[in-house]
């Protein structure tokens, strides 16, 4: 198949994008890109490939923008149930660690999730991902971290391999399992710990490895904050994930800077995400380091929080950034990456194009992607986007619609 004639082709070619080389689109008027099977063949002018190749099948991109698909290297996608009610608390006061310590928060949906059926499971959570792709992005990750226990933790990776499987949107999947300490663990939390490490941890290792005999780990992540898990215990699941060959990512300074930045740099995480509370001294060590900052601009946005990512101070110090939605049912049921995309550039002041490389190539490098995905470049696989106008800013500058007319997934053509 040979797009053509596409008003901008965003390539984004070459390496993840550190500090302020960040935003180079490579950008191609009147682009053309050459699709064989589910992989990117060619990408030039449209009107040398479209006399070099007379046969193919043509796509008209005539007035719009074609550009790699969208990833979202952190969302907590499968769960059960919503928590409106809580919504509605925040909104007269009540902090979400108040409700989170009442017993609300992610134990209720912990709850729903373990008490329903894995039909019911599937059933939101496919709901979700056609959301997700629907809005342009072709792959995602997709976190454990409502079960927290061995059985529900692997119920749910089992829910996220299901749904990868069935397609079309591709899922990575993480394992949350240090979510948060559960509430018969509360008096005695480095048990759960010692828990995650003795027994869950090793049995993933099983559980993968019957299942995807040659690819690679699952991440292990772990909510680093107050109210969750401490520096301490972090770092004791890290040297467990370590030893047994997970790639790892942390939760880092959403509510409170307990170090996971920097702990984060000294154990080679691919990934830091939220990094709200983030200081000079995280900043440097993150900038010197390969570990992608993941900014999650809908979790301040959606808990009414004038904070954001330090952002810019990341950049001038020349670290690796990304952009994820952190889709979740406590403070950003949001999986629509354009939406994040508009929220960066408003409340972190990054470029349209910066914003754009943090949502592909750069998100594609937070899941340890970037040499398959996340740009047009001959030998990556066909995943594009195709936006119904003709100028990428429209990403940032509109808002709370999708310019997404269609999504090409390993060259398959979905209509939106
Ligand atoms: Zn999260």
């Amino acid at each position: 198949m040979l797009i053509h004639s596409a008003a901008q082709l965003l390539t984004i070619a070459g390496s993840p994008q550190r500090g302020l080389h960040l935003g180079e689109l490579g950008i191609i008027e009147n682009g053309a890109v050459l699709i064989n099977g589910e992989t990117i063949v060619k990408v030039g002018e449209s009107q040398e490939l479209l006399s070099q190749y007379p046969h193919e099948s043509l796509f008209d991109a005539s007035g719009l923008v074609v550009m790699p698909g969208l990833v979202d290297p952190h969302t907590h996608l499968p769960w059960v149930g919503d928590r409106s009610d809580e919504f509605e608390m925040r909104l007269i006061g009540k902090s979400y660690m108040e409700i989170m310590s009442a017993g609300g928060g992610i134990n209720s949906t912990v709850g729903a999730t373990i008490n329903s059926s894995f039909d019911q499971l599937l059933d939101e959570t496919r709901q979700r991902a056609r959301t997700l792709f629907n809005h342009g992005t072709t792959t995602a990750e997709a976190k454990t971290g409502y079960g927290l226990t061995l059985e529900n933790e692997i119920r749910l990776l089992q829910s996220i391999d299901t749904i990868n499987q069935e397609g079309p949107l591709e899922l990575i999947p993480t394992f949350l399992g240090a979510h948060i300490i559960p509430p018969d663990y509360q008096a005695h939390p480095d048990d759960y710990v010692q828990s995650i490490c003795l027994d869950m941890l090793p049995r993933v290792v099983d559980w993968w490895r019957t299942k995807n005999k040659n690819a690679a780990l699952p991440f292990v992540d772990v909510f680093c904050d107050q109210g969750a898990f401490s520096i301490q215990q972090t770092q004791t699941i890290f040297k467990a994930a370590c030893g047994l060959g997970f790639p790892i990512k942390i939760h880092a300074d959403e509510f409170a800077n307990l170090g996971g930045a920097q702990l984060a740099v000294a154990f080679h995480a691919t990934s830091a995400d939220h990094l709200v509370k983030t200081s000079p001294e995280d900043i440097q060590a993150l900038a010197k380091s390969t570990t992608v900052a993941v900014s999650l601009p809908c979790t301040p946005f959606g808990l009414g929080h004038s904070e954001y990512t330090p952002a810019r101070d990341l950049l001038a110090s020349d670290a690796l950034f990304a952009l994820a939605s952190d889709l979740n049912p406590g403070t950003a049921w949001c999986g629509n990456m354009q939406f994040v995309i508009a929220l960066a550039c408003r409340y972190m002041h990054l470029t349209p194009a910066q914003a754009v490389a943090s949502s592909t190539i750069n998100a594609a490098a937070a899941i340890n992607l970037a040499d398959r995905i996340g740009s047009i470049e001959p030998g990556k696989q066909a995943d594009l986007i195709i936006l119904s106008v003709n100028d990428y800013r429209q990403l940032a500058y509109r808002f709370g619609i999708n310019l997404v007319k269609n999504v090409i997934k390993k060259g398959r053509v979905y209509s939106v």
